[in-house]
């Protein structure tokens, strides 16, 4: 897309390592248009260790904020003036804000993701849950499905004492199950909404062994997976031959991207009028 920009446009970015193949970038800057807001927001490649120093020049150079993604979601935490509650909570940010020198962060992922299962007619209050993964995403989908009312949210990961720690940041609502085939199959039969928070079938990562246990699904469940590259996982294609409803991670995506600009720009983002422009945007390969 083509970016007018103004001298007295304020900055924005995203920064990660790998991020060149985020779509922050393309999201923020057609809705920063869209709005007629004078920001522009650049793809800024941050290594580890050199998080000081950038934390250092974008303050200098005036940066409004910035998004982060691996590895920076936790590691930003300690460099922080201020953290809004939710995000404290979660142990992660991915918005942070830059006023008068000063670094707010915020989540808006958790939020994010509740929005979109909300848009996509699927109301939380009450559900049954079976989260797959208890990495930073799932945390965050577990704070938001807690919050937002589940019933029962049973958290599976492969390595069971992260599932543990995810289940216990919602407490009465949060509970474990064991990663393996027969388990999940019996876990998937009660279930009204089932996550994929793993990075299992994202390009470049692993796949499922078994996705046998999307066949004992209820109907009417929802089948949703957080990766967005691809567009359809094998979880998602398995689950829609199946007959299931599904929802990729794009909607999450956008989401965040329009929670995240509210906090920037501190203005509201209508949805119903950002939505539109975003999703073809999203649609291209
Ligand atoms: P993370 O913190 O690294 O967590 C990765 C999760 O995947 C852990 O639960 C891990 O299990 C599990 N996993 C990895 N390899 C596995 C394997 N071979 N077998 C079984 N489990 C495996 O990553 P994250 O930040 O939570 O992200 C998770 C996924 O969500 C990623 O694909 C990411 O792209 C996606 N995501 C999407 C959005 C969006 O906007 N749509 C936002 C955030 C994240 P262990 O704990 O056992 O290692």
């Amino acid at each position: 897309m083509n970016v007018t920009l103004t001298n007295t446009a304020k900055k924005l970015c995203i920064i990660g390592d790998p991020v060149t193949h985020s779509k922050s970038p393309l999201l923020q800057n057609a809705m920063c248009q869209a709005l007629g807001l004078d920001y522009v927001y650049l793809c800024q490649p941050v290594k580890a260790e050199r998080l000081g120093e950038f934390l250092a020049a974008a303050k200098e150079l005036g940066y409004a904020g910035f998004n982060a993604t691996m590895p920076f979601k936790e590691l930003l935490i300690p460099c922080l003036d201020e953290l809004d509650p939710l995000a404290a909570k979660l142990g992660a940010v991915n918005t942070v804000c830059i006023r008068e020198g000063r670094l707010y962060g915020y989540n808006t992922d958790c939020p994010g993701y509740i929005a979109a299962l909300r848009a996509a007619g699927f109301e939380p209050a009450g559900k049954r849950v079976l989260l797959l993964g208890a990495g930073g995403a799932a945390k965050a989908v577990a704070v938001g499905l807690g919050d937002a009312g589940a019933a029962q949210v049973t958290v599976a990961n492969r390595t069971a004492a992260k599932a543990q720690a995810v289940a216990g940041l919602i407490p009465g609502q949060g509970r474990t199950a064991a990663w393996n085939a027969e388990t999940l199959a019996a876990e998937a039969a009660g279930c009204d909404l089932i996550v994929n928070a793993t990075s299992l079938g994202m390009a470049g990562q692993g796949e499922y062994d078994d996705l046998s246990f999307l066949e004992r699904l209820p109907r009417t469940a929802l089948v949703s997976d957080l990766i967005y590259h691809p567009a359809q996982t094998e979880f998602l294609r398995r689950a829609s031959e199946l007959g299931r409803a599904t929802m990729n991670g794009l909607p999450l995506l956008m989401r965040q991207a329009i929670l995240g600009l509210e906090k920037f720009a501190g203005v509201e983002v209508p949805p119903e009028k950002v939505v539109p422009i975003l999703e073809p945007l999203l649609s291209q390969p």
